[in-house]
């Protein structure tokens, strides 16, 4: 298991505060057609500062921005006991769990830790 540094959940996280700033949250696909996006989609957003006029864009590679998101696999923090790739996790807090994506940043932020025992 690859282990991410701190730094990289930070800018993950600080990425997905910008991207979440430039419009509502969505859900159930990283980017709607009203300038909506879900976490996932956000911390692309932040990074590349999408020109959004030009339509909709559909990220296939994210995880290539950081390696964390597909090498680090998280237990839900909710509890429902999911393990997954944190990339999959973001999707699932942000889809199942309806997580803000400032919530979700600041797990990631803080450490991005399974439930509390
Ligand atoms: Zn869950």
């Amino acid at each position: 298991m690859v282990k991410m540094t701190k730094t990289d959940q930070g800018d993950l996280a600080d990425a997905i505060r910008v991207g979440a700033r430039r419009g509502p949250q969505c859900f159930g696909a990283y980017f709607d057609d009203h300038g909506g996006s879900c976490a996932l989609g956000a911390a692309y957003d932040g990074m590349y500062l999408i020109p959004r006029e030009h339509g909709v864009v559909i990220p296939k590679h994210l995880e290539r921005l950081f390696r964390c998101l597909d090498e680090v696999v998280k237990t839900c923090p909710v509890g429902c006991k999911k393990r997954l790739p944190l990339a999959a996790m973001i999707v699932h807090l942000n889809d199942d769990h309806q997580w803000s994506r400032e919530q979700i940043a600041d797990w990631l932020a803080n450490g991005a830790n399974g439930p509390a025992s």
